[in-house]
């Protein structure tokens, strides 16, 4: 049985498998009661069993195509209605390998109604219920293809940049109002995702590939010191901290009256 407090509930998208299944597991034995969304039933419902004998805690199985807008609807019903949610980890999502003239439009136009719209609903359906509640979290998966998007395909990489520069303002809005996100930035992760997106995980070098239990401890170590941006894989966190302050250091300069003086655009005679 549970020895844990209960920190109230997580909803996990995506838990039926890879990260999410140990995200499912690492936060149950952290004291979380859980409501694991997916499609596939069967896995969750097994999942579900196992840990709640394993920790005692509530674990509630929804069944879900969060690319269907009926299911989808219902999940956000949940997190509008649930006072007991005190965390929501978007975590659901698909790749892609092949390149642009190789693609398969209507596949890639469902990868971004997941990666994008049904993740986007969902933190808008969760956000208010923090905010009036003086407290939650948001933790969002994205990927390393945020930063580096000639890596795979680029409408994934597109998401998940989509997943990081939303994340960022999340942040700036929310952070004041009690509300703490946390964007983790994957690297390689030896899950169903490379068989899914047409890539056998045998096909990548094993020195860059990461297990899903490594990544997930690795993702919530950052969350436990306070990390905004965690990337399991990044060496030196300062490497990222030099990114972050050029990026910010261009804003001031992002937006001016007249383009800047290497285009040459002579100034117009009044009229
Ligand atoms: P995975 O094992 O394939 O897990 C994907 C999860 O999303 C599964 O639980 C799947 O469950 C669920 N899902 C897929 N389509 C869905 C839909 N339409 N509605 C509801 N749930 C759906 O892959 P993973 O690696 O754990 O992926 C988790 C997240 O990590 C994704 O956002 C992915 O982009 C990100 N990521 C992965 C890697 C990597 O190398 N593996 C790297 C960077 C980022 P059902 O099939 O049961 O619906």
């Amino acid at each position: 049985m549970s020895t844990n407090p209960s920190k109230g509930t997580a909803l996990i998208t995506g838990a039926s498998s890879g990260i999410g299944a140990i995200y499912a597991d690492r936060l149950a034995r952290r004291g979380y009661d859980l409501i694991l969304v997916a499609r596939n039933r069967g896995r969750l419902d097994a999942l579900a069993e196992r840990l709640t004998t394993a920790t005692g805690r509530s674990i509630e199985a929804v069944a879900a195509d969060l690319n269907d807008k009926a299911d989808l609807a219902r999940i956000e019903n949940i997190l509008k209605t649930d006072a007991s949610i005190t965390l929501l980890v978007n975590n659901a999502g698909v790749g892609a390998s092949k390149p642009l003239l190789d693609g398969d439009i209507d596949s890639l136009d469902s990868l971004i109604s997941l990666n994008v719209t049904a993740l986007t609903r969902l933190t808008y359906a969760a956000a208010p219920g923090f905010v009036a509640r003086g407290g939650g979290t948001i933790i969002n998966i994205s990927s390393i293809v945020a930063i580096s998007p000639e890596m795979l395909n680029g409408v994934y990489g597109g998401s998940k940049a989509f997943v990081l520069a939303f994340s960022q303002s999340l942040k700036h809005e929310l952070a004041d109002k009690g509300v703490r996100i946390q964007v983790v930035l994957p690297g390689a992760t030896a899950t169903e995702f490379w068989d899914v997106a047409g890539v056998p995980i045998t096909h990548l070098p094993e020195a860059i590939v990461m297990t899903s239990e490594d990544l997930v401890d690795g993702a919530l170590a950052g969350f436990d010191q306070g990390e905004f941006v965690t990337i399991p894989s990044l060496p030196n966190a300062a490497d990222w901290d030099r990114y972050e302050s050029a990026r910010t250091g261009l804003a001031p300069n992002l937006s001016h009256k007249k383009p800047a003086e290497r285009y040459g655009v002579a100034p117009r005679a009044a009229a």
